[in-house]
């Protein structure tokens, strides 16, 4: 019966595998996730790619001193059974992911699979086994491993629930004539289950594709049928910023929104999760007058056309608002020519710095910044509304264009950059200047502030994110078991 005991113990100690989609804006939220889950008492082995690590450690060298071989040295060191391996992604750390978006896509859902079924086989036979498995919605082989290996299968979303609710009836938009058709309608969309209407043009980019046939598609189409066997799906967002939409996927499965997910006390995070080297702002920041900086990013993968740049930067110069520009080398396309204007490095002297990359966080949370001009990616706008900062929108793909309308449309606490589709210098000095200057900052202000609060009460004892945190775990638990 001791044997039985030892058992039953440890079959019950939750031991969750989690993967990190391969992207930096999907490896800093599971990263928190899953140091969220190990506070909770959950054992947690945590998998990135070779790439991803290779990226990682590269960075935090530049940065930090010493590159760490386990990037969740610190996270144990206070306590915390998190377990750290890599897996390939099928291809060579020198092959150009973002080039080759396509196929790289493919070796995500092929040769990646084969490699996590492997190492899943190792660790049910570990002590103690792993007993669920926690990746992102977009892995579409979770459901075939966990069938496999009997786990409970938790699929990790992160991004809004909204958007997640219409890839979830994307046959509705299909049998209504919205998504999938040559001649798609063009009417608002209004029999989506917790949204009250929607337009095409705010659905995400892949929705508004005539072309329903790409490599993207397909995954779409396999991610959003597994996501319905999931026993639970994890949110990275919060009930009172989604009500509607989130009761009503609730009654469909079990949902948990738990967000924001990240260090929100702002102390340096104890794990590295950066995948290039991060200028420093602050000695630059520290000079500047409170709220007086315009900080600008494209997150980090996002392509932009050369002659918005432009319009952007010459935008800038007409605001005369001082700025913090985050322009990845590759932000025009992967030819990593310069995508400024000729001479604008020099004309912006102290006005404006221009850094390849930072740490976002860290430069939002200055007191000098009063504004972001975003492509609304998911992580950025609920940093954003941490830092109490309004937003410029400005999205380029995918989610983005949803997020917008959350941010604009329903919470008020942001301006669109571009009314047209294409963007004038005029038109993005005088939006700059709404957000950052006169009693319109003020009025943005004090709305990003109120949903701030709402997103501290929900991490607060007794608030929704930390109540449906509990209960996931306890639902876990039962389900382990
Ligand atoms: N980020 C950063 N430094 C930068 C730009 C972005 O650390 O210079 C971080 C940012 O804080 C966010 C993530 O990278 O957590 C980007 O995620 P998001 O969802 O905003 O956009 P994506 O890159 O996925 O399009």
């Amino acid at each position: 019966s001791t044997e039985r005991q030892k058992m039953e113990n440890n079959h019950q100690k939750p031991h969750a595998l989690m993967m990190a989609y391969p992207l930096q804006g999907h490896v800093i939220p599971s990263v928190h996730l899953a140091m969220k889950l190990a506070s909770k008492g959950f054992i947690i082995t945590f998998v990135n790619t070779q790439f991803v690590h290779h990226q990682i450690t590269k960075s935090h060298h530049h940065n930090h001193g010493p590159e760490a071989e386990d990037i969740f040295v610190g996270a144990r060191k206070s306590g915390l059974d998190i377990r750290y391996t890599t897996v390939s992604d099928g291809f060579p750390l020198g092959f150009d992911r973002s080039l080759h978006h396509d196929q790289f896509m493919e070796g995500l859902l092929h040769v990646m699979s084969a490699h996590v079924d492997e190492l899943v086989g190792k660790l049910v036979a570990s002590e103690p086994p792993v007993n669920c498995l926690i990746v992102d919605t977009f892995f579409v082989w979770s459901s075939m491993i966990c069938d496999k290996y009997n786990l409970v299968n938790i699929s990790f979303w992160t991004e809004p629930a909204l958007v997640l609710t219409l890839y979830y009836h994307l046959d509705l938009l299909r049998i209504n004539g919205h998504f999938g058709a040559p001649d798609n309608r063009e009417d608002a969309i209004n029999y989506v289950p917790g949204v009250r209407s929607i337009q095409r043009k705010d659905l995400a980019s892949y929705l508004q594709a005539n072309d329903s046939s790409t490599v993207v598609h397909r995954i779409i189409y396999k991610a959003f049928e597994q996501v319905k066997k999931a026993d639970v799906i994890i949110c990275n967002t919060v009930q009172e910023l989604e009500p509607d939409t989130l009761s009503a996927l609730q009654k469909k499965q079990p949902v948990y929104a738990i967000g924001p997910i990240f260090p929100t006390g702002f102390a340096k995070s104890p794990v590295a999760t950066s995948l290039w080297s991060e200028s420093d702002c602050n000695k630059w920041l520290n000079a500047k007058p409170n709220r007086s900086v315009l900080y600008i990013s494209f997150g980090s993968y996002a392509h932009a056309s050369k002659q918005d740049i432009w319009e952007i930067a010459y935008g800038l110069l007409l605001s005369e608002v001082s700025f913090i520009w985050v322009l990845r080398p590759d932000i025009v396309s992967s030819d990593e020519s310069e995508p400024l204007p000729p001479g604008f490095r020099d004309q912006i002297k102290g006005k404006g710095l221009v850094v390849p990359w930072c740490c976002q966080i860290e430069v939002l949370s200055h007191s000098s910044i009063g504004g972001f001009l975003t492509h609304c990616g998911w992580n950025s706008i609920l940093e954003s509304i941490w830092c109490c900062i309004p937003m410029l929108c400005f999205p380029l793909l995918t989610d983005q264009f949803t997020n917008r309308k959350l941010v604009v449309d329903d919470w008020g606490f942001g301006v669109n950059l571009r009314d047209e589709e294409s963007v004038a210098r005029e038109e993005v000095a005088r939006k700059i200047r709404r957000l950052m200057t006169g009693g319109s900052a003020d009025e943005l202000r004090k709305k990003v502030t109120e949903v701030r609060t709402a997103l501290d009460n929900a991490l607060g004892p007794s608030g929704s994110s930390e109540k449906n945190l509990n209960d996931l775990i306890d639902d876990l638990k039962v389900k382990i078991a």
